[in-house]
C-alpha cells in the first residue's frame, strides 16, 4: 500500500501543469498506485476549470489567441490521471523485462532513460539486487524516486511499490533493498549524488578532478 505521497504543494503545480517536465513524469508514476492522489488531482483539475470559467470575457483579436493556445499546450498538459496510462511507455515499452543494466556498485545498478544536453539532471532506473545495500550518500541537489518494483528502506522509512520519495542536499542515506525481490525505482536527480562513506569520500576526491570549475562553483552555492 502507497504510504509516500508528493506534497500538496506538488500536486497543486502539477494539476495546473506549472511543473518540470520530469517531476511531473515522477508524480504521474506515483498517481497510477495512487487513487488518493489520483482523486486529490482530479478535484484540483476541476477547480482550476471552475475558476477559469468565473473570469471575465472579454474580446481579444485571433493572433493573439492562437498565441494563448500555444502556451497553454505548453504549460497545462492534460495530467496523466487514468489509472492505466502508462507514463513510462515512450522509455520502456517493454516493462522492466531485459533491460541493459550498467553496474554502478557492487548490487547497485543504473539504466539510464534520459541525459540533458545541458544541466547536471539525469533521469534514470536504478535497481538494488535484493537484500543489496546502496553506498551511503548525499545531493547536490533533489533527488526523486518514486518505486516500481520491490521495496527497499532507508535511515528515515520503508518504501513500497508506489511510494514517493524526495530527498536534497540535506539527507544522507543508505537504501537497502528489501530481501525477497529486485528493487527498482525511477530516480530523477536534479543533480549528481554525492558519495559520504570512507570509500565514498575517496572517489569523490577522484570524482572532483574530472569536474569543470563551473560544476564545483555550482555545487558550492
Ligand atoms: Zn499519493
Amino acid at each position: 500500500m502507497v504510504q509516500h505521497h508528493p506534497s500538496d504543494d506538488t500536486l497543486v503545480e502539477y494539476a495546473a501543469g506549472n511543473i518540470k517536465s520530469h517531476l511531473a513524469l515522477c508524480v504521474s508514476v506515483h498517481l497510477q498506485h495512487c487513487p488518493q492522489c489520483r482523486t486529490q488531482v482530479q478535484k484540483l483539475s476541476t477547480l482550476g476549470g471552475a475558476l477559469l470559467e468565473t473570469l471575465p470575457c472579454e474580446a481579444i483579436d485571433d493572433a493573439i489567441f492562437d498565441r494563448i493556445l500555444e502556451r497553454v499546450d505548453l504549460v497545462h498538459p492534460e495530467p496523466a490521471v487514468k489509472e492505466d496510462a502508462n507514463p513510462l511507455g515512450a522509455w520502456l515499452p517493454d516493462g522492466l523485462a531485459d533491460l541493459s543494466w550498467r553496474k554502478q556498485w557492487f548490487k547497485l545498478y543504473e539504466y539510464v532513460l534520459e541525459v540533458p544536453k545541458q544541466g547536471r539532471w539525469r533521469l534514470a532506473l536504478q535497481k538494488i539486487s535484493a537484500g543489496g545495500i546502496a553506498p551511503v550518500h548525499g545531493h547536490y541537489g533533489r533527488e526523486v524516486t518514486v518505486v516500481l518494483q520491490g521495496g527497499f528502506s532507508d535511515e528515515m522509512g520503508v518504501y513500497d511499490v508506489g511510494d514517493f520519495v524526495i530527498r536534497d542536499g540535506n539527507h544522507n542515506h543508505r537504501p537497502r533493498a528489501l530481501e525477497n525481490t529486485d528493487c527498482i525505482c525511477l530516480a530523477y536527480m536534479e543533480a549528481p549524488v554525492r558519495l559520504t562513506g570512507p570509500v565514498g569520500r575517496w572517489l569523490e576526491r577522484f570524482r572532483d578532478m574530472f569536474l569543470s570549475q563551473e560544476d564545483l562553483a555550482s555545487q558550492s552555492t
